[in-house]
């Protein structure tokens, strides 16, 4: 199996990245932790047969990248796993939850396989431009299960003129997260951004965010709502709430692409802010990502309840910035004390919720 065997091996087993890994938190498995991983992977290098346990081991890595963080020696194990999950898909190694979800975005371009409009949030499209230097990439979730969300997001953006894709696609975050190729849903999205011709796109969703970031052509400025609005703040006629809420960094925002101040920014500008006991580089993850929540649901909510320890006595809200997040912190009990921060800068502006 071709695997980066000089990255693998520049790993010096130190364990510091053991210390913070969440799955083996929870699991208290060697092969559910970065170190162990990347001998699991090591060993796949040299022939080892890639069974159940081995596909185990790399399938529960949420690629929250705290290791990365850590690590003395410069490894950056979630590219590592993911490569290794690349290179097991293409032989045709892989577990039935993951060729589900394949089958489902493939079948239907999102995530749960839903087969109405992907704008139906949007009752008047008449008015949508056609041309806009500003679109607002929606993502699965928002589409079609935070729609409250997806509507507060474009009533604030769409006063600045931004638009949506007539036939947004799933970003392929799924399938590149779990090992498999995105390209016929970046193509249909990249052809759609062009004609509209966008020179940015904003997306509410920290999934989306990395792997349009990553994954798309470079030319394409990619924005979080965050930044967005902490760009905007003046302009959004912010009226101050009597709340006290704490901010949850979802990991594809904060650690992997160091956009930590300004949520916080914007959360500033409504309500009084305090901190979770472990934040921005620190944050724990809410176990809902890298394809762990649909393959390994009970893990996935070991992981979130654990997070929502971390919530500082005495807050009306938990806010985050990923409908990932949002989804798992809520299943894990926290219910609707978690909301999106769009939801929060909606009702200090007025809109409805
Ligand atoms: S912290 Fe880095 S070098 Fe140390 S065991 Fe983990 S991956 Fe290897
Ligand atoms: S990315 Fe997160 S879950 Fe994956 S090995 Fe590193 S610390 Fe563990």
């Amino acid at each position: 199996m071709k695997l980066d065997l000089r990255s693998i091996n520049r790993c010096v087993r130190c364990g510091t990245c053991r210390s913070v890994c969440p799955v083996f938190e929870e699991s208290g498995w060697e092969s559910a932790n970065t170190r162990g991983r990347i001998l699991v992977m090591k060993g796949l290098a040299s022939g080892f047969e890639a069974d159940k346990e081995v596909q185990e081991s790399l399938n529960t890595c949420t690629t929250c990248g705290i290791c990365t963080e850590k690590c003395p020696a410069g490894v950056n194990p979630p590219q590592l796993v993911e490569e290794a999950r690349r290179e097991l898909v293409a032989s045709g190694i892989m577990t039935a939850e993951q060729s589900d979800l394949s089958m489902r975005i493939y079948g239907s371009g999102n995530t749960f396989g839903e087969l109405t409009s992907r704008l139906a949030w949007l009752s008047d499209r008449s008015w949508l431009k056609a041309k806009s230097d500003y679109v607002y990439f929606v993502g699965c979730m928002n589409s079609y299960r935070y729609t409250e969300t997806a509507k507060n997001s474009f009533a604030l953006l769409s006063k600045f003129g931004v638009t949506v894709l007539p036939d947004e696609q799933c970003c392929g975050s799924p399938l590149l997260r779990t090992g498999f190729s995105a390209a016929r849903l970046v193509d249909a999205n990249v052809r759609q951004m062009k004609q509209i011709g966008a020179k940015t796109i904003i997306t509410g969703c920290a999934g989306c965010y990395t792997t349009l970031k990553k994954n798309y052509p470079a030319e394409i400025r990619i924005q979080s709502i965050p930044e967005f609005l902490a760009d905007h703040i003046s302009e959004l006629n912010i009226k101050s709430l009597p709340l006290k809420v704490t901010y949850h960094d979802p990991c594809h925002l904060g650690r992997h692409n160091k956009i930590y101040e300004q949520p916080r920014r914007v959360i500033e500008a409504v309500c009084e802010l305090r901190e979770m006991k472990a934040n921005r580089e620190n944050a724990r993850c809410c176990g809902g990502g890298g394809g762990v929540r649909s393959g390994y649901p009970d893990l996935s909510q070991q992981m979130a309840k654990r997070r929502l320890l971390d919530v500082p006595e005495g807050v009306d809200y938990i806010v985050t910035s990923c409908p990932l997040c949002v989804r798992n912190l809520r299943d894990a009990g926290a219910g609707e004390k978690v909301i999106d921060l769009v939801d929060l800068v909606a009702r200090a502006t007025g809109l409805p919720k």
